[in-house]
Protein backbone atom coordinates (compact mmCIF):
# COMPACT_ATOMS: atom_id res chain seq x y z
CA UNK A 1 0.00 0.00 0.00
CA UNK A 2 1.35 3.20 -0.93
CA UNK A 3 2.11 5.58 1.94
CA UNK A 4 0.31 8.59 2.89
CA UNK A 5 1.73 12.24 1.93
CA UNK A 6 1.61 14.38 4.72
CA UNK A 7 2.49 18.35 4.28
CA UNK A 8 4.12 19.92 7.17
CA UNK A 9 6.08 23.46 7.67
CA UNK A 10 8.56 22.12 9.82
CA UNK A 11 9.78 18.69 10.61
CA UNK A 12 12.84 18.46 13.49
CA UNK A 13 14.86 15.32 14.07
CA UNK A 14 15.48 14.39 17.61
CA UNK A 15 13.38 15.08 20.60
CA UNK A 16 16.42 16.47 23.16
CA UNK A 17 16.64 19.71 24.26
CA UNK A 18 17.81 21.64 21.14
CA UNK A 19 14.72 19.81 19.14
CA UNK A 20 11.86 20.37 21.10
CA UNK A 21 13.35 24.30 22.13
CA UNK A 22 12.95 24.40 17.87
CA UNK A 23 9.91 23.20 18.20
CA UNK A 24 8.34 25.66 20.56
CA UNK A 25 9.54 28.72 18.83
CA UNK A 26 8.34 27.21 14.88
CA UNK A 27 5.45 26.20 16.83
CA UNK A 28 4.64 29.83 18.52
CA UNK A 29 5.25 31.34 14.78
CA UNK A 30 1.95 29.18 13.88
CA UNK A 31 4.15 26.49 11.91
CA UNK A 32 2.82 23.28 11.47
CA UNK A 33 5.50 21.07 13.40
CA UNK A 34 6.43 17.65 13.76
CA UNK A 35 8.89 16.33 15.79
CA UNK A 36 10.02 12.85 15.01
CA UNK A 37 12.20 10.77 17.76
CA UNK A 38 13.41 6.71 17.42
CA UNK A 39 14.30 6.50 21.10
CA UNK A 40 13.30 8.21 24.73
CA UNK A 41 11.56 12.20 24.68
CA UNK A 42 14.40 14.20 26.42
CA UNK A 43 17.51 13.07 24.79
CA UNK A 44 20.59 11.88 26.42
CA UNK A 45 19.53 13.95 29.98
CA UNK A 46 15.94 12.42 30.30
CA UNK A 47 17.63 9.92 32.90
CA UNK A 48 19.61 12.32 34.78
CA UNK A 49 18.43 12.62 38.31
CA UNK A 50 19.73 16.13 39.21
CA UNK A 51 20.62 18.69 37.17
CA UNK A 52 22.04 21.99 38.65
CA UNK A 53 22.91 24.59 36.29
CA UNK A 54 20.03 24.82 33.82
CA UNK A 55 19.16 28.51 34.74
CA UNK A 56 15.17 28.51 36.74
CA UNK A 57 16.24 25.71 38.13
CA UNK A 58 18.10 24.64 41.59
CA UNK A 59 18.03 20.80 40.84
CA UNK A 60 15.51 19.59 38.30
CA UNK A 61 15.53 15.66 37.22
CA UNK A 62 16.01 15.48 33.74
CA UNK A 63 12.89 13.70 33.14
CA UNK A 64 10.89 16.34 34.81
CA UNK A 65 12.53 19.30 32.97
CA UNK A 66 12.30 17.16 29.46
CA UNK A 67 8.58 16.47 30.28
CA UNK A 68 7.72 20.42 30.88
CA UNK A 69 9.97 21.30 27.69
CA UNK A 70 7.67 18.48 25.71
CA UNK A 71 4.28 20.09 27.47
CA UNK A 72 5.22 23.22 25.83
CA UNK A 73 6.15 22.02 22.78
CA UNK A 74 2.81 20.36 22.34
CA UNK A 75 0.98 23.51 24.07
CA UNK A 76 1.80 25.29 20.78
CA UNK A 77 1.07 22.68 18.27
CA UNK A 78 3.84 20.39 17.81
CA UNK A 79 3.34 16.89 16.95
CA UNK A 80 6.02 14.63 18.79
CA UNK A 81 5.86 11.22 16.99
CA UNK A 82 8.36 8.37 19.42
CA UNK A 83 6.76 5.68 17.36
CA UNK A 84 7.45 6.21 13.74
CA UNK A 85 11.07 5.71 12.60
CA UNK A 86 12.46 7.86 10.24
CA UNK A 87 14.06 5.71 7.28
CA UNK A 88 14.88 8.13 4.58
CA UNK A 89 15.63 11.77 4.01
CA UNK A 90 15.98 13.87 0.99
CA UNK A 91 17.36 16.86 2.07
CA UNK A 92 18.18 19.15 -1.13
CA UNK A 93 14.79 18.79 -2.42
CA UNK A 94 12.04 21.92 -2.40
CA UNK A 95 9.52 20.17 -0.70
CA UNK A 96 12.36 18.21 1.76
CA UNK A 97 11.04 14.59 2.46
CA UNK A 98 10.88 12.66 5.17
CA UNK A 99 10.25 9.21 4.88
CA UNK A 100 9.02 7.30 7.84
CA UNK A 101 7.76 3.60 8.51
CA UNK A 102 4.20 4.84 8.24
CA UNK A 103 4.23 8.38 5.71
CA UNK A 104 6.10 10.41 3.26
CA UNK A 105 6.33 13.94 5.00
CA UNK A 106 6.31 16.69 2.64
CA UNK A 107 8.45 19.86 4.77
CA UNK A 108 9.24 23.13 3.75
CA UNK A 109 12.18 23.11 6.24
CA UNK A 110 13.77 20.48 8.11
CA UNK A 111 16.10 20.99 11.90
CA UNK A 112 18.12 18.28 12.29
CA UNK A 113 18.43 17.78 16.26
CA UNK A 114 19.71 14.30 16.55
CA UNK A 115 22.47 14.79 19.25
CA UNK A 116 25.00 12.14 19.65
CA UNK A 117 25.57 9.15 22.24
CA UNK A 118 28.82 9.03 24.10
CA UNK A 119 30.98 6.04 24.36
CA UNK A 120 31.07 4.20 27.35
CA UNK A 121 33.26 2.14 29.19
CA UNK A 122 33.24 -1.70 27.89
CA UNK A 123 33.13 -3.43 31.06
CA UNK A 124 29.86 -5.13 31.78
CA UNK A 125 29.55 -3.77 35.56
CA UNK A 126 29.98 -0.38 33.93
CA UNK A 127 26.07 0.29 34.15
CA UNK A 128 26.37 -0.30 37.62
CA UNK A 129 28.03 3.04 38.79
CA UNK A 130 25.74 4.90 35.94
CA UNK A 131 25.90 8.58 37.86
CA UNK A 132 27.30 6.22 41.29
CA UNK A 133 31.07 7.31 40.01
CA UNK A 134 30.75 7.31 36.38
CA UNK A 135 30.07 10.44 34.24
CA UNK A 136 30.07 11.94 31.19
CA UNK A 137 30.25 15.44 31.61
CA UNK A 138 32.63 16.91 33.75
CA UNK A 139 30.91 20.51 33.49
CA UNK A 140 27.53 18.91 34.68
CA UNK A 141 28.98 16.24 37.75
CA UNK A 142 32.50 17.75 38.46
CA UNK A 143 31.61 19.30 41.59
CA UNK A 144 30.45 16.37 43.26
CA UNK A 145 33.76 15.68 43.52
CA UNK A 146 35.31 18.34 45.93
CA UNK A 147 38.55 17.15 47.37
CA UNK A 148 38.11 13.39 45.84
CA UNK A 149 40.29 11.01 43.74
CA UNK A 150 38.98 11.34 39.82
CA UNK A 151 40.11 9.32 37.13
CA UNK A 152 40.07 10.40 33.27
CA UNK A 153 39.53 7.97 30.53
CA UNK A 154 40.85 8.87 27.62
CA UNK A 155 43.60 10.21 25.95
CA UNK A 156 42.58 13.05 23.05
CA UNK A 157 42.06 16.56 23.79
CA UNK A 158 38.71 16.11 25.38
CA UNK A 159 39.51 14.02 27.98
CA UNK A 160 42.89 16.47 28.59
CA UNK A 161 40.86 19.30 28.64
CA UNK A 162 38.08 17.43 31.20
CA UNK A 163 40.97 16.60 33.28
CA UNK A 164 42.30 20.30 33.65
CA UNK A 165 38.64 21.37 34.47
CA UNK A 166 38.62 18.44 37.13
CA UNK A 167 41.95 19.47 38.75
CA UNK A 168 40.22 22.50 40.50
CA UNK A 169 38.05 19.80 42.22
CA UNK A 170 40.54 16.70 42.87
CA UNK A 171 42.84 15.85 45.50
CA UNK A 172 44.24 13.51 43.03
CA UNK A 173 43.75 13.15 39.26
CA UNK A 174 44.60 10.03 36.99
CA UNK A 175 44.10 10.05 33.46
CA UNK A 176 43.99 6.82 32.16
CA UNK A 177 44.45 5.70 29.01
CA UNK A 178 44.74 2.65 26.95
CA UNK A 179 47.52 3.83 24.19
CA UNK A 180 49.30 7.40 23.82
CA UNK A 181 47.82 10.50 24.11
CA UNK A 182 47.03 11.84 20.91
CA UNK A 183 45.87 15.38 23.15
CA UNK A 184 48.14 18.55 21.62
CA UNK A 185 51.00 18.86 23.81
CA UNK A 186 49.85 22.73 24.78
CA UNK A 187 46.86 21.18 26.69
CA UNK A 188 48.96 18.18 28.05
CA UNK A 189 51.83 20.67 29.52
CA UNK A 190 49.34 22.53 30.76
CA UNK A 191 47.62 19.78 32.77
CA UNK A 192 50.96 18.87 33.95
CA UNK A 193 51.31 22.26 35.45
CA UNK A 194 49.07 21.06 38.22
CA UNK A 195 50.30 19.59 40.94
CA UNK A 196 48.44 15.66 41.62
CA UNK A 197 48.03 14.96 38.04
CA UNK A 198 49.28 11.34 37.20
CA UNK A 199 48.69 9.77 33.70
CA UNK A 200 48.98 6.53 33.47
CA UNK A 201 49.42 5.72 29.49
CA UNK A 202 49.11 1.77 27.78
CA UNK A 203 47.23 0.94 30.66
CA UNK A 204 43.52 -0.36 29.90
CA UNK A 205 40.99 -0.32 33.11
CA UNK A 206 40.06 -3.95 33.81
CA UNK A 207 37.23 -3.47 36.66
CA UNK A 208 35.32 -1.18 38.88
CA UNK A 209 34.69 -2.16 42.67
CA UNK A 210 32.91 -0.77 45.32
CA UNK A 211 29.70 -1.06 47.44
CA UNK A 212 26.91 0.96 46.07
CA UNK A 213 29.11 3.63 44.57
CA UNK A 214 32.54 3.56 42.69
CA UNK A 215 35.54 2.83 45.27
CA UNK A 216 38.28 1.35 43.44
CA UNK A 217 39.38 0.89 39.46
CA UNK A 218 41.61 -2.28 38.66
CA UNK A 219 44.08 -1.32 35.99
CA UNK A 220 46.04 -3.42 33.86
CA UNK A 221 49.44 -1.85 32.88
CA UNK A 222 49.90 -3.29 29.47
CA UNK A 223 54.13 -2.27 29.36
CA UNK A 224 54.85 -4.55 32.83
CA UNK A 225 51.93 -6.73 32.37
CA UNK A 226 50.98 -5.99 36.22
CA UNK A 227 47.35 -5.58 37.22
CA UNK A 228 46.97 -3.27 40.42
CA UNK A 229 43.68 -1.46 41.55
CA UNK A 230 44.17 2.05 42.87
CA UNK A 231 41.12 4.26 44.71
CA UNK A 232 39.19 6.57 42.32
CA UNK A 233 35.84 8.54 44.20
CA UNK A 234 34.54 9.32 40.60
CA UNK A 235 35.69 8.54 36.86
CA UNK A 236 35.31 10.82 33.80
CA UNK A 237 35.01 8.85 30.68
CA UNK A 238 36.11 10.25 27.72
CA UNK A 239 36.80 7.70 25.18
CA UNK A 240 34.58 9.23 22.30
CA UNK A 241 31.66 10.30 21.14
CA UNK A 242 29.04 8.84 18.03
CA UNK A 243 27.23 11.84 16.56
CA UNK A 244 23.81 10.66 15.38
CA UNK A 245 24.72 11.43 11.81
CA UNK A 246 23.50 8.13 10.30
CA UNK A 247 20.46 9.15 8.21
CA UNK A 248 21.90 11.85 6.48
CA UNK A 249 25.84 11.99 6.15
CA UNK A 250 26.27 11.74 2.78
CA UNK A 251 23.85 14.77 2.01
CA UNK A 252 25.07 17.66 4.43
CA UNK A 253 28.37 18.88 4.95
CA UNK A 254 30.15 17.56 8.12
CA UNK A 255 33.32 19.01 10.00
CA UNK A 256 36.12 17.44 11.72
CA UNK A 257 34.31 15.60 14.69
CA UNK A 258 32.21 14.30 12.01
CA UNK A 259 29.19 16.58 13.62
CA UNK A 260 27.50 19.23 11.34
CA UNK A 261 29.27 21.68 9.73
CA UNK A 262 27.16 24.83 10.44
CA UNK A 263 27.53 28.84 11.80
CA UNK A 264 26.08 29.87 15.33
CA UNK A 265 22.77 30.98 13.06
CA UNK A 266 22.55 27.16 12.46
CA UNK A 267 22.53 27.15 8.80
CA UNK A 268 23.57 24.17 7.02
CA UNK A 269 25.07 24.21 3.69
CA UNK A 270 21.60 23.31 2.55
CA UNK A 271 19.20 26.11 2.05
CA UNK A 272 15.92 25.43 4.74
CA UNK A 273 17.92 22.66 6.46
CA UNK A 274 19.32 23.95 10.03
CA UNK A 275 21.64 22.03 12.66
CA UNK A 276 20.28 22.22 16.57
CA UNK A 277 22.07 21.15 19.47
CA UNK A 278 25.07 18.80 20.52
CA UNK A 279 25.14 17.53 16.81
CA UNK A 280 26.11 20.49 15.51
CA UNK A 281 30.26 21.45 15.58
CA UNK A 282 30.54 23.98 18.33
CA UNK A 283 32.58 24.46 21.38
CA UNK A 284 30.47 23.68 24.44
CA UNK A 285 27.86 21.22 24.64
CA UNK A 286 25.03 21.87 27.21
CA UNK A 287 21.73 22.00 27.90
CA UNK A 288 21.71 26.13 27.57
CA UNK A 289 23.14 25.73 24.38
CA UNK A 290 21.11 23.71 22.84
CA UNK A 291 18.42 25.25 23.87
CA UNK A 292 20.38 28.44 22.40
CA UNK A 293 20.42 26.61 18.93
CA UNK A 294 16.94 25.30 19.08
CA UNK A 295 15.60 28.64 19.71
CA UNK A 296 17.75 29.91 16.53
CA UNK A 297 17.45 27.18 14.40
CA UNK A 298 13.08 27.30 15.01
CA UNK A 299 13.26 30.97 13.96
CA UNK A 300 15.20 30.60 10.86
CA UNK A 301 12.98 27.68 10.02
CA UNK A 302 10.09 30.18 10.22
CA UNK A 303 12.02 32.88 8.32
CA UNK A 304 13.09 30.59 5.60
CA UNK A 305 9.71 29.27 5.05
CA UNK A 306 8.53 33.09 4.67
CA UNK A 307 11.17 33.86 2.08
CA UNK A 308 9.20 30.65 0.04
CA UNK A 309 6.23 32.71 0.31
CA UNK A 310 7.46 35.68 -0.99
CA UNK A 311 9.10 33.55 -3.96
CA UNK A 312 6.12 32.09 -4.78
CA UNK A 313 4.13 35.25 -4.53
CA UNK A 314 6.45 37.16 -6.86
C1 LIG B 1 24.97 11.66 31.60
C2 LIG B 1 24.86 13.07 31.08
C3 LIG B 1 24.64 14.10 31.98
C4 LIG B 1 24.55 15.41 31.52
N1 LIG B 1 24.31 16.39 32.44
C5 LIG B 1 24.16 17.67 32.01
C6 LIG B 1 23.87 18.70 32.94
O1 LIG B 1 23.79 18.48 34.15
N2 LIG B 1 23.72 19.96 32.45
C7 LIG B 1 23.84 20.26 31.11
O2 LIG B 1 23.67 21.42 30.73
N3 LIG B 1 24.12 19.29 30.21
C8 LIG B 1 24.28 18.01 30.62
N4 LIG B 1 24.57 17.02 29.71
C9 LIG B 1 24.71 17.39 28.29
C10 LIG B 1 23.29 17.54 27.67
O3 LIG B 1 22.54 16.38 27.97
C11 LIG B 1 23.38 17.72 26.16
O4 LIG B 1 24.19 18.83 25.85
C12 LIG B 1 21.98 17.94 25.57
O5 LIG B 1 21.14 16.85 25.92
C13 LIG B 1 22.03 18.10 24.06
O6 LIG B 1 20.72 18.17 23.59
P1 LIG B 1 20.37 17.82 22.07
O7 LIG B 1 18.91 18.03 21.92
O8 LIG B 1 21.28 18.53 21.17
O9 LIG B 1 20.76 16.29 21.90
P2 LIG B 1 20.23 14.94 22.64
O10 LIG B 1 19.91 15.19 24.05
O11 LIG B 1 21.27 13.92 22.29
O12 LIG B 1 18.87 14.63 21.87
C14 LIG B 1 18.87 14.14 20.56
C15 LIG B 1 17.64 13.29 20.36
O13 LIG B 1 17.58 12.87 19.00
C16 LIG B 1 17.18 11.50 18.95
N5 LIG B 1 17.61 10.89 17.68
C17 LIG B 1 18.87 10.51 17.32
N6 LIG B 1 18.86 9.98 16.09
C18 LIG B 1 17.56 10.04 15.65
C19 LIG B 1 16.89 9.63 14.45
N7 LIG B 1 17.54 9.04 13.46
N8 LIG B 1 15.56 9.82 14.36
C20 LIG B 1 14.87 10.41 15.37
N9 LIG B 1 15.44 10.81 16.55
C21 LIG B 1 16.78 10.63 16.67
C22 LIG B 1 17.85 10.89 20.17
O14 LIG B 1 17.22 9.68 20.57
C23 LIG B 1 17.66 12.01 21.20
O15 LIG B 1 16.44 11.89 21.89
C24 LIG B 1 24.68 15.70 30.13
C25 LIG B 1 24.91 14.66 29.23
C26 LIG B 1 25.00 13.35 29.69
C27 LIG B 1 25.23 12.24 28.71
Amino acid sequence: MDKKRIQKDVVIVGAGMAGLTAAIYAGRANRKVLVLENSLVGGQIANTAGIENYPGFLSVAGGDLMGVVQQQAEKYGATVDEFDNIERLELTSQPKLVETESAIYEAKAVILASGMNRRKLPLPEAPRYDDKGIHYCELCDGHLYQNKIIAVAGGGNAAIDAAYYLTKYAKKLYVIHRSQLRADKTSVDRLLEKPNVEILLETDIVGLEGEGHLERVRIHDKATGEDRTIPVDGIFVNIGVIPNTELFKNQITLGPTGRIESGEDCRTNIPGVFAAGDIREKEIRQLTTAASDGTTAGIHADEFIQSLSRKESV
